[in-house]
């Protein structure tokens, strides 16, 4: 059989896609005390874009083109030394990263220095041609998503941006309960960079300062920067002490100047801005792929894709095994819930044939639902649950509203 995707192109089964909201909703959370604005922007664009924004020139081969299947009028006869030109004016190409349309949402009204920062943020999926010797399970795919944003901001704004990047970066690693993370300093390339060395000795110094003020030892990769600016790198080591990139901040003098961005500053002149681009998760298909050899599988309750499920005695209970799940799944308005917490819960009904209790508990374990309703006549008639952990603990008869009290509290915690 052929298959029928491009290699690297994933197929995200229903509890995969559950890891992936919960990752999502988990940043969202945080967006509104970072003063971030969620946009969504198109997948494809003329070929014009990028050659703005210069990925036609630099990264073209990393892309995937895409034709309009109607023929411009006229175009099917005329094979003449236009014919090229003429296809390539029909040419669009997916997006591999986010940044240029965040610029044409920036440039679309006039800016004030009043309004910056500005935090757009944008979760789309991207594409981008890896080689196919390069592509590698969940952590480095031909399309996937990212919590990508971009700060467009005035250079005295540097410092307490990337600051507040990395505390950002601090509290969700701290909430993964990873061990350790690397911050590195990627400094002025050699040759072929933009922008004066003022320009760039102030912004690494920025970043210096920013990466003091974690308390964190970090390191210097001299001369590793992107031709449009320095960055810091983050780093995690997986289970297997495999290093991967995870989160970057990258400060970004030339994009702005490609798409003449201005704002006007307090003495009425025009200015450009300075663009960060940041990603705390970075690829959320790769941060999957960490945090599931990190726990093992055994998510914590927070994070987790199967929260809780519902074994019925017998199937005369399986009705009231759904009114259980459908209440519990619903998210939480209880008083404990707090901004920090995922509200929407996983719940799942054991349907399969009906087995010995103590198998579909052993099996219901062995997939590590972190909790395990059992329900009968005796819950039926008292509106309960019994209810034990993924370790086996016996947390015995709780009545719909005890349950979700402790999933809120679990969930506030992040635990
Ligand atoms: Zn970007």
């Amino acid at each position: 059989m052929i298959h029928p995707v491009s290699p690297g192109s994933i197929f995200m089964l229903p509890h995969g896609t559950r890891i992936v909201h919960k990752l999502q909703d988990f940043i969202r959370k945080q967006y509104s005390k970072y003063g971030y604005e969620e946009v969504m922007t198109p997948l494809m664009y003329k070929k014009d874009l990028w050659e703005t924004s210069g990925h036609w020139q630099n990264y073209k081969d990393d892309m995937f083109l895409i034709k309009s299947g109607r023929e411009e009028e006229g175009c099917q006869h005329h094979y003449d030394q236009d014919q090229q030109n003429n296809i390539d004016e029909g040419l669009f190409g997916l997006k591999p990263m986010n940044c240029p349309g965040h610029c044409l949402i920036f440039d679309s009204t006039p800016k004030s220095y009043r309004d910056l920062p500005i935090r757009l943020a944008d979760f789309s999926p991207l594409h981008r041609n890896e080689a196919s010797g390069a592509l590698s399970g969940l952590t480095r795919v031909r399309r996937f998503h990212q919590d990508d944003a971009h700060i467009f901001c005035a250079e005295k704004h540097i410092a307490s941006e990337i600051t507040n990047c990395l505390s950002f970066v601090d509290y969700a690693y701290s909430a993964f309960k990873f061990p350790k993370y690397e911050l590195t300093l990627s400094t002025r390339p050699k040759s072929h960079y933009i922008g004066s060395i003022e320009e760039w000795n102030h912004a690494e110094e920025s970043l210096k300062n920013a990466l003091n003020t974690t308390g964190r030892p970090w390191t210097v990769k001299e001369g590793d920067g992107a031709f449009y600016g320095p960055k810091i790198d983050i780093m995690v080591r997986d289970s297997s002490g495999k290093s991967h990139q995870t989160a970057t901040i990258q400060l970004d003098f030339q994009l702005p100047r490609r798409f003449g961005l201005t704002y006007v500053d307090e003495n009425d002149q025009h200015q450009t801005p300075v663009i960060i681009h940041r990603a705390v998760l970075g690829s959320i298909e790769r941060m999957m792929a960490i945090l599931i050899e990190h726990t093992h599988g055994k998510w914590p309750f927070w994070l987790s894709p199967r929260q809780g499920i519902v074994i019925p005695v017998a199937t005369q209970y399986t009705e009231y095994a759904k009114k259980v799940a459908n209440s519990l799944s619903l998210g939480n308005n209880s008083a404990t819930e707090t901004q920090n917490a995922v509200d929407r819960y996983y719940v799942d009904v054991d349907t399969s044939p009906r087995d010995r209790l103590n198998k579909m508990i052993r099996q219901a374990q062995l997939q590590q639902y972190n909790f395990i309703f059992v329900v009968g006549q005796k819950e039926l008639d008292e509106g309960t649950a019994n209810v034990r952990t993924r370790q086996g603990e016996i947390l015995g008869t709780m009545t719909i509203p005890q349950i979700r009290e402790m999933f809120a509290s679990l969930n506030a915690k992040l635990e």
